[in-house]
């Protein structure tokens, strides 16, 4: 099994109902291939595929603030890459590297980051995370 078949066969119907939707034409012609396939194995037909997207897109996106999901999709699968940033202040004598994390969906290809609700619950997610790290016990 390729890399791409083993990633999409460990997809919900959904999330792949979403790859062909939003993904599919971004990917080369062997992987749309591969796409094909696994869509037709698990049954999914066009009506079906719209109906996952539809029903998705009207679902609440965030239910538990200790899970981020993509506001489009609601699919987990969100990847974070580390991107450097540099503000005007910043002064490289410093020897300060500014990064910031990027998160992207990797089911929908959405960009959290340019989402404003999600950005904010996203932030407090990762505070809580490092928080809880630091956090004794009482
Ligand atoms: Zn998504």
């Amino acid at each position: 099994m390729s890399k791409i078949e083993e990633l999409l066969s460990s997809y919900e119907d959904f999330e792949l109902a979403f790859v062909y939707t939003y993904l599919y034409k971004t990917y080369l012609p062997e992987t749309r291939t591969t796409i094909d396939a696994i869509i037709k194995q698990r049954g999914l037909t066009q009506e079906k595929i719209i109906s996952l997207v539809e029903e998705k897109m009207k679902q609440e996106y965030i239910k538990n603030e200790t899970v981020v999901r993509c506001p489009r999709c609601k699919s987990e699968k969100i990847e974070g890459t580390q991107e450097l940033i540099y503000y005007p202040s910043h002064n490289p004598s410093e020897g300060q590297t500014p990064k910031y994390m990027h998160y992207r969906c990797n089911v929908c290809g959405y960009d959290i980051n340019n989402d404003k609700k999600t950005g904010k619950v996203l932030k407090t997610w990762l505070k809580n995370i490092f928080s809880s790290k630091k956090k004794k016990k009482k």
